[in-house]
């Protein structure tokens, strides 16, 4: 509980985005564990309407990936802009190495040859979802101090560029069709204001909120 920092955003954010879900009748969100309240709430909110108005709103459920809560370079916070301790996606090789060796590991690995203890740093989670392959060999050299912070995150560094590469490769190419782009936004806020159009109409006529106009 952070009592200095309770203010409107802590229960208008999650209206906010109830609404976004329910306006499409969204019935599974991928979200991150953090999220889950959210979603909570939004159960709540559509259950309640749908209780006192008639069925409009399915409850919607929550889509966790196998890592629902990716912490930031700080290792503390979630990966988050808001918090800068993020990698973009498009960052370039070089920008990844420089981030990452800023990132906060094994706290008690003062020197290099100390053991490390892999379970506290987020360095190694990293490794997890980057690195698969190579985490239980990481892990044992870190234990042992056969392998440095410094070289742990090189490695975590190419891994990472590697496995963005694709996303580089495809986010260039799409910067370089804006017209594209516009194109596919301009089709998706068509499609989806049908859909909201259609939710909104429903909602009004539940709630009996029908113009005469609406009805004609
Ligand atoms: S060697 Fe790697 S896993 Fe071990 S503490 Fe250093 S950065 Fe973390």
């Amino acid at each position: 509980m952070q009592p200095h920092n309770v203010n409107y955003g802590l229960v208008g954010y999650p209206v906010l985005m109830t609404a976004d879900i329910a306006l499409y009748k969204g019935e599974v969100v991928p979200v991150g564990e953090d999220q889950l309240p959210h979603l909570e709430l939004a159960r709540e909110i559509v259950r309640r309407f749908n209780t006192l108005f008639g069925f409009v709103f399915p409850e919607p459920q929550a889509k966790l990936t196998n890592f629902p809560a990716v912490l930031g370079l700080d290792g503390v916070q979630k990966m988050s802009k808001s918090y800068n301790n993020y990698i973009e996606i498009s960052a370039s090789p070089e920008e990844i190495s420089k981030r990452i060796m800023t990132a906060v590991t094994d706290p008690a690995r003062r020197y290099r040859s100390d053991p490390g203890h892999p379970e506290v740093c987020n360095v190694f989670r990293l490794h997890n979802f980057f690195t698969p392959d190579r985490v239980e060999e990481i892990a044992l050299e870190c234990r042992g101090a056969r392998i440095g912070c410094v070289d742990c995150k090189k490695m975590l560094a190419e891994s990472i560029t590697s496995n963005l590469e694709p996303f580089r490769e495809r986010r260039a190419s799409l910067a370089s069709k804006p017209g594209y782009v516009n194109q596919v936004l301009a089709d998706g806020a068509n499609r989806a204001e049908v859909i909201a159009k259609e939710t909104i109409r429903e909602v009004k006529e539940k709630m009996k909120l029908l113009q005469r106009a609406d009805l004609e």
